[in-house]
């Protein structure tokens, strides 16, 4: 089973990640001898890592350009996709990726303004069609987003300013009802947010 969580910078995926790791295993989801593969894009895999640090964290005088950027991110989730998720879901394990491609939708498409086109042929190439079973989407207003990072960009794409973030924020909204994504309010408390995305799971990956 292949489980995503998707949103934008701030939303709680990673503490819901972590509460999820902990939890999937006792579920009583998982076959007992299938594994929890954890892991997220950009940088799921050894060559992705050194793509994220491009990404996010690049040398003075070396920000891509949009279509340039896009294509870095493709490239992270061809080599994710082949080298971690494909050999996974073939031994039978659960993985839960931190985003896939609805984020280069959201990101690339919706913020950057690149053609929606573009973005399905690559997200075609890069997955080989390969498609969550379910998705999550941690819907947390731009905000209360913005309030939990304290002011504080964490790196180059938050820094990019408000007007982005809020067309990346609208465009999640817009892909979750394209692709049938389960919308989990994550503006309350953590707890609370878990036990939601448990239910979702359960409801929609329980009968195997
Ligand atoms: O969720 P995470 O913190 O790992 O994302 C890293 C950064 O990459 C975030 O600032 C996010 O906004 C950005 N990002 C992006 N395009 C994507 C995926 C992530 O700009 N397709
Ligand atoms: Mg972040």
């Amino acid at each position: 089973r292949f489980l995503v969580l998707e949103g934008i910078d701030g939303c709680g995926k990673t503490t819901q990640i972590e509460a999820l790791r902990a939890w999937l295993p006792l579920s009583g989801l998982m076959a007992p001898d299938s594994r929890l593969v954890v892991t997220r894009e950009p940088g799921g895999t050894a060559l992705g890592q050194a793509l994220r640090a491009l990404l996010l964290h690049p040398p003075d005088g070396v920000a891509p350009g949009s279509l340039c950027e896009l294509m870095l991110y493709a490239a992270d989730r061809a080599q994710h996709v082949e080298e971690c998720l494909r050999p996974a879901l073939a031994a039978g394990d659960w993985v839960l990726s931190d985003r896939y491609s609805g984020s280069t939708a959201a990101y690339q498409g919706h913020g950057r303004g690149l053609p929606m086109a573009t973005i399905h042929q690559l997200e075609a190439m890069a997955t080989g069609g390969l498609e969550p079973d379910l998705t999550l989407w941690l819907d947390l207003p731009l905000a209360g987003s913005l309030r939990r990072r304290g002011g504080r960009p964490a790196d180059r794409i938050e820094a990019t300013g408000e007007a982005f973030l809020q067309r990346v924020s609208d465009g999640f909204a817009t892909l979750a009802a394209e692709r049938g994504w389960q919308r989990v309010a994550a503006g309350g408390p953590i707890e609370q947010v878990t036990a939601h995305c448990r239910t979702l799971i359960t409801e929609h990956l329980g009968a195997a």
